[in-house]
Order: structure tokens, then C-alpha cells, then sequence
């Protein structure tokens, strides 16, 4: 006869059934049918990049949570961009592909529309003190800083996806 398993959120339920994922044992009310075999909640909730869907409440938070710390940190990288003076397109396509992926993986890997929402908008806002502060001191306004940032935010977005 199998050796008897009991399910490891239930201690006293006894099944035969574990996690693909893990090993560990689940009985029949904690299992989650998935894609690839039944698994514990735990790995059911993190799929490993093995499917793309909907997110769930707390990747929703964490996406906006990454977007909002992209946003405070972008503003000083963004500044000290424009202080190198050169390569700033490159390193603006980069800094936002770095805040893309960022957002995509603190939403689970699910991307979708919004996870390109909150990597846009993050990246916009990072953006936006020096084009303001560019823009309120007039004179000839810096296409490049325009370019740039339009580089960055459609990198983030596409990264996110
Ligand atoms: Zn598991
Ligand atoms: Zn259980």
C-alpha cells in the first residue's frame, strides 16, 4: 500500500495527491487544477512564467507599487541622464526597458494592458520635472529630451506587454 501523505496546509487530511510543482502534498480542496498537472495554491499563484493571464488582486498592487518606485527613482536617473550628455537616447531606451521589465515581473510575469499603463505612466512621470522645469525656462525647447523620453516610455510600455 502507498504511503500515506497528509496534505501540508491540512496536517490532519490524509491524500494521495501532490504538488507537481513542489512535491509537497495537497489534499482535494487545497490541489489547483492548472495547465501543467495539479498543484499546491502556492505555485498555482506563481505559474513561473508558464502562462500569461489575468492578474490577480496582489499583482495588481505590485505592479502599481513597481510603477510608483520607478516613478521617484526615475526622476533622479533621469536627470543625471541628461547630465552625461551623450548616449542619452541609448541609456533613455535602456533606463526604460529596465523599468518595463521591472513592472512586468512585479506583476507576476502577466503583463497586459495594465502593466503597459502603470510602466507608462511611471516612466512619463520621471520624465515630466525636468521636461517641465525645460519647459517653463523658454527659450529653444530640447527636442532630444522630447526624443528621449518618448524612447524610454515606449520601451517601457513594449517591455511590459
Ligand atoms: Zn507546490
Ligand atoms: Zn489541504
Amino acid at each position: 500500500m502507498a504511503e500515506t501523505m497528509h496534505c501540508y496546509r491540512h496536517p490532519r487530511r490524509e491524500t494521495k495527491v501532490s504538488c507537481a510543482t513542489c512535491g509537497r502534498p495537497i489534499c482535494t480542496e487545497c490541489m489547483r487544477q492548472t495547465d501543467v498537472g495539479i498543484k499546491c495554491p502556492d505555485d498555482a499563484r506563481l505559474p513561473r512564467g508558464a502562462r500569461a493571464g489575468a492578474m490577480k488582486t496582489g499583482q495588481i498592487a505590485r505592479t502599481i507599487l513597481a510603477g510608483a518606485a520607478v516613478a521617484i527613482v526615475g526622476v533622479p536617473v533621469v536627470y543625471a541622464l541628461f547630465q552625461i550628455g551623450f548616449f542619452t537616447l541609448i541609456l533613455s531606451a535602456a533606463v526604460g526597458y529596465g523599468a518595463g521589465t521591472l513592472v512586468h515581473r512585479a506583476g507576476g510575469r502577466n503583463g497586459g494592458p495594465p502593466a503597459m499603463a502603470v510602466s507608462g505612466i511611471a516612466v512619463t512621470i520621471a520624465f515630466a520635472p525636468l521636461l517641465t522645469q525645460q519647459f517653463l525656462a523658454g527659450g529653444p525647447f530640447p527636442f532630444i529630451r522630447l526624443v528621449a523620453a518618448i524612447i524610454a516610455i515606449g520601451f517601457a510600455v513594449y517591455n511590459s506587454r
